[in-house]
């Protein structure tokens, strides 16, 4: 039975590290306090927070209805917004799986040093719920960012939907082997990085257009996210309400600098 959603926050500390692939790091997370949480799906949207350098514990916000409230500002941690890949209340454990980009952004860098017992806080799960609307046909486009909501919606989606599946990973090796994908659905994998986004973009172009009883995800890098949603939107006339589209990053700019304009880009 699914828990009431409340907004709550969480120490956590790193249970276990897995990697999945040479650009995607697990890290299974454990708290005692995780049997309470208000978990709804996986593929879920959660905050997490950092330590800053010299921390060994980041420090955790206050909720209210306008967001993060600190009770020392100067002290913020690290705010990411990541993927809750999977829950388990038995074990009492939540899995993130990061993406290496190196260690020029806080969140990589925490998962690349990573050492069991280190603490993050992370946040009860957020974005829409439920994030996939029933759909006589599925279109999903993510890059590798996007790969662990890709493929924890995948998981529990219908075994007999329909559609396509377009990823854009670094590297062969960082398609999963063992990709939930329903029979009828097509995968369609790009290699290489954002200059493969051309190709990406003119494929998708030549599908046949999606309608409002279809349902499309998009996430990943903005340049990525961009053209495929004005292809939904003004070329295929697709509403609002029958496709997710976010870039869940940019190049060249980190999440602070980016934040806004991703929901500015959303409220569009
Ligand atoms: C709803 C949502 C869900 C997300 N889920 C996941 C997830 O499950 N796993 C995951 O790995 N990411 C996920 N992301 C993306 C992640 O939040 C961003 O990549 C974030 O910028 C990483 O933070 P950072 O501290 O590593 O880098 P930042 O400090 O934000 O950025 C530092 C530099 O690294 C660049 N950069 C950021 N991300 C990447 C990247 N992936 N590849 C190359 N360069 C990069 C930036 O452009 C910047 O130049 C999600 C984002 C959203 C909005």
């Amino acid at each position: 039975m699914k828990k009431k959603l409340s907004h709550s926050v969480y120490l956590v500390h790193v249970q276990d590290i897995i990697d999945l692939s040479p650009s995607l790091r697990r890290l299974v997370l454990h708290s005692p306090a995780l049997v309470q949480y208000p978990y709804q799906f996986n593929g879920a949207h959660i905050k997490i927070f950092l330590p800053k350098s010299g921390q060994a514990i980041p420090q955790l916000p206050q909720l209210s209805n306008h967001g993060f409230n600190w009770a020392e500002p100067d002290n913020k941690p690290f705010v990411r917004t990541y993927t809750l890949r999977n829950y388990d209340a038995q074990a009492c454990t939540l899995t993130i799986d990061f993406v290496k980009h190196g260690d020029n952004g806080p969140a990589s860098a925490f998962a690349e040093k990573a050492q069991r017992g280190d603490v993050l806080g992370i946040s009860s799960p957020g974005g829409p719920m439920p994030m996939l609307k029933s759909a006589t046909r599925y279109l999903f486009v993510a890059d590798i960012t996007a790969l662990p909501a890709t493929e924890a919606l995948l998981e529990d989606i219908d075994p007999l939907a329909t559609g396509d599946v377009v990823l854009l990973l670094p590297q062969t090796e960082d398609l999963p082997a063992a990709l939930n994908l329903p029979v009828a659905m097509h995968l369609h994998s790009f290699y290489g990085n954002l200059s493969q986004i051309k190709a990406i973009v003119d494929h998708i172009a030549h599908f046949t257009p999606l309608h409002q009883e279809n349902f499309a995800w998009v996430a990943g890098e903005a340049s990525l996210v961009m053209p495929i949603r004005k292809i939904l939107r003004e070329h295929w006339h697709l509403p609002a309400q029958r496709h997710y589209a976010v870039p869940y990053w940019r190049r060249g700019e980190n999440e602070e600098t980016y934040h806004e304009a991703r929901h500015n880009f959303i409220d569009k």
